[in-house]
């Protein structure tokens, strides 16, 4: 550190310093800075000395009392956080907060006695500034997985970050946390959060909070909306190591997120028994389900799609959700997932989506493009009268979702030539009227998105 504790010796002699500058010297009983002029103040036996090497720190305001102290060479503290990701084979940054103490010493403490607390924010690359005032030369903290849409933590809600400390002006701190996936997944959330929020024109109005497994062996992944005593809350995920990491990481961290901006954005409900205790995304299933899981694998290949080209071989991807690769012959894509998921994509995605194999180029087979807002505006807008009393307003299958999307029931009765049966036979409910949202967008064609539903649903036709 600097010469600045050397100053202790003034507790038993009184040190006179001689300053010599261009305009001459002068006697001081410390030293005056102003005669640096702007320009750097060396330290060794016999200084300060004038120095042209470095530039003098910008000083905002001096602090009150005579703690305040030029030789401190820098008020910042710079830094990384990092985890690793074995996806990458190596360390990279994450977000967070850290919650830090900056320490000092008023003038003749021999020990720190100086202390303010400050809260540092930490970029996506992991880079950090903790800035302390005049006179404090060292900063320590606690490095938290906190940020503006979600927070994380290990196990059972434990710490996941890490500590930080070092000298103020110091050669840079280096952190690791204590938990990589939670980190993974976390900054993951925190970067797609925003993009997600502009797509669909919506919000949530509550952080969602990740617990993360670091273990393993673990191999869920799941969002679960708790429920005590009447009131539910608004949703945890869960996740572990073979969930945050890589492509896989990418599509489940979003999936999951995906059902919770359904539930707490766009007020969707979810009933447990919909997916019973496994779903797959090329499975039958129930229309609450296909619902639910399409909307959210829809929203992880729409949301991240930018890091999704199907590497390793098998996970869902834009790419295979605009090609529909998970409706197997003869299955009823209105109970399939993954076919709920390719037709929410076609209505939304455009030519400027890069869902190309390979992420470089966009493609689209549809001439559909509304914007998301749209979405959620059928989802969120949109009411049914049902045949026999009573009104839904939160919908669950994509039945309804069609219904409200063309503001038209005449789908209700649409025979589906290959069954003999309507299409949307799997819902034994009928309805009497439809109010779907009064906002259209541009390019809004009925006919358009029974072409596409037909198509994506049950390979019908063809697309539009
Ligand atoms: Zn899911």
């Amino acid at each position: 550190m600097s010469g600045r504790h050397g100053l202790v010796a003034e507790l038993t002699f009184a040190t006179l310093w001689i300053l010599v500058d261009e305009t001459g010297g002068r006697i001081t009983e410390g030293y005056d800075p102003s005669a640096a002029n702007g320009r750097a103040l060396m330290f060794g036996a016999y200084g300060p000395f004038v120095s042209t090497a470095l530039p003098i720190r910008e000083r905002s305001g001096r602090r009150g009392g005579p703690s305040a102290d030029a030789s401190v060479p820098s008020t910042l503290l710079e830094g990384y956080v990092k985890y690793y990701d074995p996806s990458l084979s190596a360390y990279t940054g994450v977000t967070g907060r850290i919650s830090g103490t900056c320490y000092g010493r008023s003038e003749y403490a021999i020990d720190y006695d100086l202390f303010t607390n400050v809260i540092v924010y930490v970029m996506e690359s992991g880079y950090f500034q903790a800035e302390c005032p005049d006179g404090y030369e060292y900063f320590s903290g606690v490095h938290y997985l906190t940020g503006t849409y979600s927070d994380a933590y290990g196990k059972n809600g434990a710490q996941a970050g890490t500590t930080v400390s070092g000298y103020l002006g110091g050669s840079a701190a280096l952190a690791y946390v204590t938990n990589d996936a939670a980190a993974s997944a976390f900054n993951k959330a925190e970067h797609y959060a925003p993009i997600a929020n502009s797509r669909f024109g919506q919000s949530r109005s509550s952080k969602i909070t990740y617990w993360v497994s670091n273990d393993v062996a673990d191999s869920t992944s799941y969002y679960w909306r708790f429920c005590y005593g009447g009131s539910c809350g608004d949703g945890m995920i869960y996740g572990n190591p073979q969930g945050a990491f890589g492509e896989l990481g990418y599509f489940t961290v979003i999936h999951e997120y995906g059902h919770a901006f359904h539930r707490g954005a766009l007020g969707a409900t979810y009933s447990s028994a919909a997916c019973g205790s496994e779903h797959y995304i090329d499975d039958e299933s129930t229309l609450q389900c296909a619902y639910r899981e399409g909307f959210a694998d829809f929203f992880a290949v729409w949301i991240a799609g930018d890091q999704l080209t199907g590497t390793p071989t098998g996970i869902i991807t834009d790419y295979r959700i605009e090609g529909n690769v998970y409706l197997l012959t003869g299955q009823n894509g209105s109970i399939t997932e993954g076919a709920v998921a390719a037709f929410l994509y076609d209505l939304v995605d455009t030519s400027s989506d890069p869902n190309s194999a390979n992420n470089q180029s966009g493609s689209t087979d549809d001439s559909i493009g509304y914007p998301g807002s749209y979405i959620s505006d059928v989802i969120m807008n949109c009411s049914l009268a049902k045949s026999g009393g009573g009104t839904v307003t939160i919908l669950d299958g994509i039945d309804q979702f069609v219904y409200c999307a063309e503001r038209s029931l005449d789908d209700q009765s649409l025979v589906n030539s290959a069954t003999g049966n309507p299409y949307f036979a799997e819902r034994t409910q009928a309805y009497t009227s439809v109010s779907g949202p009064s906002n259209t967008p541009s390019g809004w064609s009925v006919s358009n998105i029974r072409a596409a539903w037909k198509y994506d649903l049950f390979k019908h036709g063809s697309l539009p």
